[in-house]
């Protein structure tokens, strides 16, 4: 029998280590274990004794579980005055040396605040993170957002999913994430892959050619049926 060479190396992510800074952790975990992401942090079984590595690891820090105090309290009022609280910068320091404090390599982390006031965060950011990081940390935002200090004291970069504002920074965080481990190689399927590079194609259909709904029918147009890639090509550009 052959020996796997090192079950170490061979179990050892390859692509991306995302670390979330979240006070719902769960919340986010259903939806980054489901699907493309959920099959992208799970080592694979190839032919024979070949072990493919993960593509993704994602990993989850309550900062409740770094509070000190008694109550496990996260947050507290603006020095100033106004309304809401503010979440505490110790807790999050504390969560974010825990995930990549020690050991690594300064210029392979990146921090992300999740801010409505942040930059704005695009596909073409998701490109450059991947190719750039071995290490993100998504710091997630709740009631009237974080204490200034986390973001001098980690050199971290506000990002805003868009111009709207949520309630807490988890939506923005998985965002984030999704988009990002698309760029790692390997994430997505051939199929997926090459979905990906049609992103914009626009139309398509899929069995049956014809549905019917409130009485009228629907009919898949003629030239999709006809399997000519170029001629369909020809038919989503002119209708751009
Ligand atoms: N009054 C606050 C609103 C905080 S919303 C302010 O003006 O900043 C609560 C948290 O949700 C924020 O701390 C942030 O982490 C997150 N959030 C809300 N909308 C967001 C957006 N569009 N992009 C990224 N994060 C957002």
């Amino acid at each position: 029998m052959k020996k796997v060479e090192s079950k170490n190396k061979a179990t050892k992510t390859n692509g991306m280590h995302f670390h979330v800074i979240t006070l719902f952790p769960e919340v986010c975990k259903a939806y980054t274990d489901a699907s493309v992401l959920g099959r992208a942090q799970k080592t694979k079984k190839g032919k024979g004794a070949k072990v493919r590595g993960k593509k993704i690891d994602i990993s989850y820090y309550n900062p409740r579980d770094f509070a000190t105090n008694k109550h496990k309290k996260v947050d507290d009022k603006p020095y100033g005055g106004g309304p809401g609280m503010v979440m505490a910068a110790g807790p999050i320091l504390k969560a974010w040396q825990k995930a990549v404090g020690r050991k690594h390599n300064k210029r392979k982390v990146k921090t992300l605040i999740m801010s409505p006031r942040g930059t704005e965060f695009t596909n073409k950011l998701a490109r450059t993170y991947a190719r750039t990081y071995d290490h993100i940390v998504l710091i997630s935002g709740r009631y009237e957002g974080i204490d200034y200090r986390v973001k001098k004291a980690l050199n971290a970069e506000e990002v805003s999913v868009g111009d709207y504002v949520l309630t807490g920074g988890e939506l923005p965080a998985l965002s984030i994430i999704d988009a990002t481990s698309r760029q790692v190689p390997g994430v997505l399927g051939t199929f997926e892959s090459l979905e990906d590079e049609r992103v914009s194609s626009g139309e398509m259909y899929t069995r049956p050619d014809e549905i019917k709904f409130k009485d009228k029918k629907y009919k898949v147009p003629k030239v999709f049926l006809s399997g000519h890639h170029k001629e369909i090509e020809k038919y989503r550009a002119k209708k751009k």
